[in-house]
């Protein structure tokens, strides 16, 4: 059988178990404090622990390996613009689509529900702090930008002085084997890792709670659907010119290892890997884009807010006009940058939408109950944002 195949076995079984387990509390309690938790635990570790690395050894050979610095800047600001343009398009599809759908109107328990509003941290601040002060406190701390942009100024300067400095190269290029190696190693873990991680997630879950926000989750799904099938699709095949349902088909044991681990970022190692062999992107430009993709393109993310804000909006009886819509898609599209790669945060990001349009943050305890599983599914779309990006990169450099 192959990886996939068993990847997708130990979801299902991972499945099964959690609800069969779900009626029984303190059953799952036990099972899952002494088998399932650490089994999911030790894989999402064993994978986070080569992001850091990863990251700063792509993007370093990513960028040296474009010596041009035009075509650094150019890849730089093809990257950025599909970003944009891609969540954009995201946004005005979960908007449009959950105002037809209207998932908030009915009856909606306001009360007994809380939800402590926690800040959102400034998106300006993010922004400004690129530049690391201290690159190994960046790298200790795990701060994906500020390990990005270090690493590109490293490249930078390797793709400068070129044969000088041969053996840093060399270095970095033996080292990137190594770590690609234990990807490829780690992942003979992943069917377990799947099967615990769904299991947790599902067996946990009040199911009461899925079935009443049966009609937000749906509309939620739907778009994501439609965002990866329509949007991508076309996106691969008119400007990449790949066929897109190889394209999904190449990409999906990725897709299956964030919808288990709910992380962009500790996918990341799994999802370049599946994008240089698979979808046959090159190197630098996998090592360029899907790292800064990573951390600030989640297409999933900003259809979450849209949909969750209109559902909250319809619930309260409120009405947003096009000026509050057009906000949404603004403060959105900053907020999915904002969002680091890890479970749950999307979320959190949320309470910046809803206090640009004067919507309760409170109300985010509406959705949080079936957060968990839509946090899977979007965290998939999220990296196949990504690695879009790098199909069509790649082809408008003739790479
Ligand atoms: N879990 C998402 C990711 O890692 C972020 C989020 O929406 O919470 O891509």
């Amino acid at each position: 059988m192959s990886l996939t195949k068993k990847i997708l076995l130990g979801m299902f079984l991972g499945i099964v178990v959690g609800v069969a387990l779900n009626p029984f509390p303190e059953v799952f309690e036990g099972i899952n404090n002494y088998i399932l938790y650490p089994l999911g635990k030790i894989f999402v570790n064993l994978i986070k622990m080569l992001v850091v690395p990863i990251v700063v050894v792509s993007l370093i050979l990513g960028t040296a390996g474009i010596s041009d610095p035009k075509k650094l800047g150019r890849i730089g600001f093809k990257t950025i613009a599909f970003f944009l343009i891609t969540t954009t398009i995201a946004l005005v599809l979960a908007i449009g689509i959950a105002s037809v759908i209207q998932p908030g109107a009915g009856d909606f328990k306001l009360d007994g529900a809380t939800f402590e509003g926690r800040e959102a941290p400034p998106v300006i601040d993010t922004l400004i702090n690129i530049i690391p002060a201290n690159p190994f406190g960046a790298m200790v701390e795990g701060k994906m930008l500020q390990i990005i942009a270090f690493s590109i100024f490293i490249g930078f300067g390797m793709a400068r002085l070129g044969e000088k400095v041969n053996l840093v190269l060399r270095f970095v290029e033996q080292l990137n084997e190594v770590l690609m190696y234990l990807v490829q190693a780690i992942m003979k873990f992943a069917p377990y890792g799947a099967f615990a991680l769904i299991a947790t997630a599902i067996g946990s879950q009040g199911i009461d709670a899925i079935s009443a926000m049966g009609k937000y989750m749906f509309v939620v799904v739907l778009v994501l659907f439609i965002h990866l099938v329509f949007t991508y699709g076309s996106a691969v095949s008119l400007l990449g010119k790949f066929n897109p349902v190889k394209f999904i088909k190449g990409f999906y044991p990725a897709m299956i290892v964030a919808f288990s681990t709910s992380s962009s970022s500790a996918t990341l190692p799994v999802s370049m890997k599946t994008a240089q062999n698979n979808l046959k992107v090159p190197k630098s430009i996998s090592g360029f884009v899907q790292p800064l993709g990573a951390t600030i393109n989640m297409d999933g993310t900003a259809i979450m807010q849209g949909v969750a804000t209109i559902f909250i909006a319809q619930v309260y009886g409120v009405e947003l006009g096009l000026s509050a819509l057009l906000t949404v898609v603004l403060t959105a599209t900053l907020a999915s940058i904002g969002t680091a790669g890890v479970p749950g945060v999307g979320l959190i990001m949320l309470s910046m939408v809803l206090t640009s349009v004067g919507l309760p943050v409170e109300a985010i305890a509406l959705v949080l109950g079936v957060d968990r599983i839509l946090d899977m599914t979007r965290t998939a779309v999220n990296i196949t944002g990504d690695a879009a990006c790098a199909v069509i990169i790649s082809k408008s450099e003739k790479a």
